[in-house]
């Protein structure tokens, strides 16, 4: 079989110095050693199951989908995994992979904190240093996440350019990773960045998926008509989405943020409003200035404010076998509180635009179609900005 050379379609690749791609055919040599090895899989399935809380439950939805009196809703519960989020999944076997090399130090980004959180948590388990960067905005915005972050023994980088937000931080985490090639290993956040990152984060998330069709073909007997994932970089949903590709039947939907509107600076929807470039290292689909700079971004849910997307969506998009749709700030949050209200599950804002648009696609069902749902996270983390900002 021909080597995958990192490109999904016309996007995706690598675009970086000669001295990054050096280390990157490192990583990527290394990773597909691992991969394979019965030692390292026996490994991680010790983890997730001992540590980690896996299997995650599939929940039936049972009060909203009466509510609706549509589709019915079933969740994927990615909130119930340690640190509340999906990320711990690519965190484990990043960290993992940082130790098969020899590394002593991870170094990440993170937006909303969860990422950062869950590679301390990461490093702390598997006894490995952890440098975590994040913009200025973000922790005023994730106070809660950033003190977890210390309590696990991670030194925080504050990044005070730009829009001090997760670009930046990512920039920043870049730099001085290339400044310590030697002893340590970036781990990106997301199916994002240069190969052989893309393909390596989505086949840690892949474990979402692989439980999620297992689970719902028990429990109801048939695939779901429709899954519906948020997107950030792409990670929770493409780890959900890659389980179903071959299952021509299945839709498969990802919710970008709307924010507050259509225009450049109002959201952060990187597939509806993008254009093909490179930015951070890999082709994908990227919002842009009227001077091609990457633009600035906004989205409620911190986790999902990035310029740009997974270049497998890019692709997925481009050949239409998933569909990316728009969800903005105020439908998030009516998600946000009747997800809490009729199920006792508070979403993460970021998860909260997936629930807002399974609601809306229910509504023109029947109760014979299914919606599963990825909830990405658990919206703990999020109840003092929605407090101060929304009212509870
Ligand atoms: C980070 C995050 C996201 C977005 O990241 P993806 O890489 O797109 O999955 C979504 N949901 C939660 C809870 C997150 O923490």
């Amino acid at each position: 079989m021909k080597k995958f050379n990192g490109f999904f379609g016309d996007f995706g690749g690598s675009f970086i110095p000669e001295s990054l791609q050096n280390e990157m055919n490192k990583v990527e040599k290394a990773y597909l050693e691992l991969k394979d090895n019965p030692d390292f899989i026996a490994q991680i399935q010790y983890i997730r199951k001992t540590y980690q809380g896996r299997p995650t439950p599939l929940t039936y939805a049972k009060n909203l989908s009466s509510k609706i009196n549509g589709a019915q809703i079933y969740l994927k519960r990615e909130d119930l995994n340690h640190t509340g989020a999906h990320k711990i999944n690519h965190a484990i076997g990043e960290a993992l992979l940082a130790k098969y090399m020899g590394k002593k130090k991870i170094i990440a980004e993170t937006g909303a904190g969860q990422h950062g959180v869950a590679m301390a948590t990461a490093a702390a388990y598997l006894g490995l240093e952890c440098e975590v960067h994040m913009g200025a905005t973000d922790i005023i915005k994730q106070r809660p996440n950033v003190l977890r972050m210390k309590l696990l023994g991670a030194k925080i980088v504050s990044v005070e350019t730009g829009q001090k937000s997760l670009k930046e931080a990512v920039d920043s985490a870049f730099e001085a990773y290339l400044k310590d090639l030697k002893n340590s290993f970036y781990c990106i956040g997301s199916v994002v960045g240069p190969h052989p990152f893309p393909m390596m984060v989505r086949d840690f998330q892949f474990v979402i998926g692989q439980e999620a069709r297992a689970q719902i073909l028990e429990v109801t007997g048939k695939l779901p008509e429709y899954v519906i994932a948020p997107v950030g970089g792409g990670s929770n949903a493409m780890g959900i989405f890659s389980a179903f590709l071959n299952d021509k039947e299945v839709a498969l939907i990802g919710v970008e943020p709307l924010g507050k509107g259509n225009k450049i600076g109002e959201h952060a929807a990187s597939i509806n409003f993008g254009k093909k470039a490179v930015m951070q290292g890999f082709k994908s689909m990227v919002l842009q200035d009227d001077k091609g700079n990457p633009a600035p971004v906004h989205s409620i849910a911190s986790g999902l404010d990035y310029p740009s997307v997974g270049p497998e969506h890019a692709y997925l998009n481009s050949i239409q076998r998933a569909q990316y749709v728009l969800i903005d700030d105020k439908e998030c949050l009516e998600a946000f509180y009747l997800l809490s209200k009729t199920e006792g599950i508070i979403p993460a804002l970021e998860s909260a635009h997936a629930v807002a648009y399974a609601m809306k696609l229910a509504k023109t069902l029947t109760p014979e179609d299914i919606i599963l749902v990825n909830l990405s996270g658990r919206g703990d983390k999020d109840i003092d900005f929605v407090a101060e900002n929304y009212g509870i």
